[in-house]
């Protein structure tokens, strides 16, 4: 049984990128190996959160985890916050990476980009993810395209403290969905769908209503033309629709191509709508009523305590090999 890690930052409503590229994935690997599901808060707080929201997002992002098919039998699932541990192995990672290679990383540089002020934590926090992954053995992280880079640097992190110190560290691998990797904005297909973009028509939020999903198809931008084809270099707009039709209607480019010859954009549209309502729909009614039952605090707690008692013993062992005074 191999060890899976990943986390979802409760940044803001949890989107149809975060669901195909990540989510849909925690679901498959439950059944066969043993998971770690996190609600990475103190990942989030690397840009502003305001303290209301903040809550009320973990909450949501955790009752999702849930709708979305994860099972709390199965599957730990709990808050990052509360397994200290994260953070004070994450300060000791922070001391082993380098400043040349935090530089490179392209979400800082992103998320950064045009910013007047950028908070330290932004810069920093893939040494925080290194020591979430780090801190369970983690053999496989489940996410999408755009977390290669750190996850690269997780196993150099992990590499390096082998050498320094003697092997304990699992080399963890990305495991990346081969269609639905990077489910790009549907204002702009040269940026991944995220979210916390400030244009909420820039992705199809889980919790959307109907309505609102169709709304937001309907004005998803595309190319003047009006061929339904797979062409991501030419035609990135209708291939990204594509692919998240692929994903919701379970069918396959070619079949979805063959559909619509001749018809244009319109139809394909209309069906795509309704075909990502019919994915989000019952996620919805299966989130109210996790919701309503109040039954997501003692999963969490549940989830918490078991994460605890392995990242616990991982601390202690990392911080025995580096050379720390135990208390007496
Ligand atoms: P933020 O804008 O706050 O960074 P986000 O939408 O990027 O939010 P994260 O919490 O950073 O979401 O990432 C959660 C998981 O979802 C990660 O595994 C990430 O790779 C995956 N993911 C995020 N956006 C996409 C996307 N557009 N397509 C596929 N996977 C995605
Ligand atoms: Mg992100």
């Amino acid at each position: 049984m191999k060890k899976v890690l990943s986390g979802i930052q409760p940044s803001g409503q949890l989107t149809l990128g975060n669901y195909i590229g990540a989510m849909q994935n925690f679901v498959k690997l439950q059944h066969s190996e043993e998971c770690f599901f996190m609600v990475v808060d103190l990942h989030a707080i690397t840009v502003p959160q305001e303290p209301a929201a903040l809550r009320e997002q973990s909450e949501a992002v955790a009752a999702l985890f849930i709708a979305a098919g994860i099972d709390p039998a199965k599957a730990n699932v709990f808050v990052q916050s509360h397994v200290r541990a994260h953070a004070e192995l994450g300060w000791l990672f922070t001391t082993l990476a380098n400043m040349g290679e935090l530089e490179r990383m392209t979400q800082f540089k992103d998320k950064s980009a045009g910013k007047e002020s950028v908070g330290a934590g932004l810069f920093v926090y893939p040494t925080l993810m290194a020591a979430d992954i780090l801190i369970y053995n983690a053999d496989l992280v489940p996410v999408g395209d755009d977390q290669k880079q750190h996850l690269e640097l997780t196993r150099d992190l992990a590499h390096r403290f082998n050498t320094r110190f003697g092997n304990y560290f699992t080399i963890p691998d990305p495991y990346i969905p081969k269609v639905g990797a990077r489910v790009m904005s549907l204002d702009d297909a040269s940026k991944k769908m995220s979210k916390s973009n400030p244009n909420a028509g820039s992705f199809i939020a889980l919790l959307d209503t109907p309505d609102v999903i169709r709304k937001k198809i309907s004005r998803a931008t595309t190319d003047s033309g009006r061929e339904v084809k797979y062409d991501p270099a030419n035609k990135p707009e209708i291939s990204n629709l594509i692919c998240i039709y692929s994903h919701c209607a379970n069918m396959t480019i070619a079949d979805i191509e063959a559909r619509y010859e001749g018809q244009g954009y319109g139809p394909f549209k209309k069906d795509l709508a309704e075909h990502v309502v019919s994915v989000i729909e019952p996620l919805q009614t299966k989130y109210n009523d996790i919701r309503n039952s109040g039954e997501i605090h003692q999963i969490l707690k549940q989830g918490a305590e078991r994460a605890a008692v392995i990242a616990d013993r991982t601390l202690a062992d990392v911080k025995e090999r580096m050379g720390f005074l135990p208390p007496r």
